[in-house]
């Protein structure tokens, strides 16, 4: 300071009021209001982790969704085969999920929340879809099992553990756990039992499982127990807002289909009730009937209104064929056989998969009525034996998969680093490397 300089006419930062002399830079705007250099940076930072976190929960920072419907679908189409129809039904779902999301304070409409409902053969993509969904938005994801699930009260897992998981799953971030994604796997268990549903699966208290959910997927502050179970009753809860939580539910509602054919009037549809549809076929008449079905249906098959009411995006997963499965084990991002072949690949082996072994794989797999889950311990029993066996044979440079090997006929070809086959004998030790 100056001699001549009074007290009133040192300029201070108005947001830190440290003196002009003890900062580097001190900006000045109108009616002597100041900023210095290091409260921009703070201000910058703090402008920053919001976008970022902002983003992170599917808003970009002006507050509308990160990504439009159809990127969603082009992210999804990364890693799920088929399912058109679902994957356009989630893209809408979640596009204005997080819509809705934004626009909260709005005072002219409130946007009632969306939740999913999923329909269709296991091993054909449900939880894939659910599980690529929550990656595409970056948000926490977490899995239940509806049947692990009881009413309050009763021996077994409460519900309010699946939004532990979903805390869990966020490393106990609250904020980012309020927007997280839950599948809910099995829903079709808990559905009471009625005259209507050919699929007798579940006792009355499945109802009490239904109300539970319905507690915590139509959106409420639900009191959640930081270590899980009613083991620690001392223990201080974590007040979780579900308002945000899009929850998926999934199931196959054996039986649905028929309730549907019933009430359209095609019954004894494919001659007689409850036909299997052909093997194989992507497009059969159980997917058919399931798209027409209607809210009424899924009451008639033992589920409550008031969950059925909160569910009201419904899609109906399509079975999987022949051109689907062969297709799963080659073109996802993380395809089986890619993952098969980077494998062998750290043991600097190449591993080819011939057409044939892939159709007999498609084959193997459809006839286990798996869908595409079945898929992994197929090409894992072809290959396992070579697997042991290939760390202690540095003279292995090729593994060749056929049909025969798949079918567990015989075992894959081996080739050495010369080109030259190798005798192998699934199941037989190779003899030691010379
Ligand atoms: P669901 O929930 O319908 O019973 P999943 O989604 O758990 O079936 O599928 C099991 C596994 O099968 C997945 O992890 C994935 O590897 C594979 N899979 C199933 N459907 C598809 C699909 N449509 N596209 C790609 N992979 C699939």
């Amino acid at each position: 300071m100056s001699a001549d300089e009074t007290p009133e006419e040192i300029r201070r930062c108005s947001f830190c009021n440290r003196q002009e002399a003890e900062v580097q830079r001190l900006i000045s705007g109108p009616d002597e209001v100041h900023i210095c250099n290091e409260c921009v940076e703070l201000c910058r930072d703090i402008l920053i982790g919001e976008d970022e976190r902002a983003t992170r929960a599917g808003l970009t920072s002006s507050g509308r969704p990160s990504l439009s419907p159809k990127q969603i679908y082009a992210r999804l189409d990364e890693y799920v085969i088929g399912q058109e129809y679902a994957k356009r039904v989630l893209s809408v779902a979640v596009y204005n999920h997080y819509k809705r999301i934004a626009s909260r304070g709005d005072r002219r409409v409130e946007l009632e929340k969306s939740n999913i409902l999923l329909i269709g053969p296991t091993g054909c993509g449900k939880t894939l879809l659910a599980q690529t969904l929550a990656r595409t938005l970056d948000v926490p994801f977490c899995i239940a099992d509806a049947t692990a699930l009881t009413e309050a009260g009763y021996v077994g897992e409460d519900v309010e553990n699946i939004l532990l998981r979903l805390l869990q799953a966020s490393d106990f971030n609250l904020q980012r756990a309020e927007k997280g994604i839950v599948y809910i796997d099995e829903l079709d268990k808990t559905a009471r039992k009625t005259g209507d549903n050919p699929s007798i699966t579940r006792d009355v208290s499945g109802e009490g499982v239904q109300q539970a959910l319905l507690k915590i997927i139509e959106g409420a502050t639900v009191n959640v127990p930081p270590q899980g179970g009613r083991k620690h009753p001392q223990q201080e809860f974590i007040q979780m807002d579900t308002r945000d939580v899009l929850f998926i539910c999934g199931g196959t509602f054996d039986g649905l289909s028929e309730i549907v054919a019933q009430r359209v009037g095609r019954r004894g549809r494919l001659g007689f009730p409850g036909a299997r549809p052909a093997l194989g076929s992507t497009e059969d008449e159980d997917t058919a009937l399931l798209r027409m079905m209607i809210p009424d249906d899924l009451m008639r098959y033992g589920m409550i209104p008031e969950l059925v009411g909160r569910l009201p995006m419904t899609a109906v997963v399509d079975p999987l064929g022949m051109a689907d499965l062969r297709a799963i084990l080659t073109e996802p991002r993380n395809a089986l056989v890619k993952q098969y072949q980077r494998l062998f690949e750290i043991d600097d082996v190449d591993l080819i998969f011939v057409p044939d072994a892939l159709e007999a794989a498609a084959k193997l797999a459809i006839n286990r009525e798996t869908g595409a889950r079945g898929l992994r311990a197929i090409i894992e029993d072809a290959l396992l034996d070579i697997m042991y066996e290939i760390p202690s044979h540095p003279e292995i440079g090729r593994v060749t998969v056929d049909a025969k090997a798949i079918n567990g006929e015989s075992g894959p070809r081996l080739t050495n680093r010369q080109g030259k086959e190798l005798e192998y004998d699934q199941g037989q030790p190779l003899p030691d490397a010379a």
